[in-house]
């Protein structure tokens, strides 16, 4: 089982970005990093509650 996190699933539906990762904990890793380099987002706790909800398990 893998977690995987894409921004069309997080609400920006023009981003092709993705990550998938063993762990829960790497993936949001991988996707907060994505976030402020790519979308210029401040990690909040409020994001990363949002982002945790809208992760699937493949
Ligand atoms: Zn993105």
């Amino acid at each position: 089982m893998a977690y995987k996190i894409t921004c069309k699933d997080a609400g920006i539906p023009t981003c092709p970005f993705e990550v998938t990762a063993e762990t829960e904990d790497e993936a949001m890793k991988v996707a907060s990093q994505h976030a402020q380099s790519a979308h210029n987002m401040k990690v909040t706790p409020e994001l990363a509650a949002k982002v945790k909800s809208i992760i699937k398990t493949v």
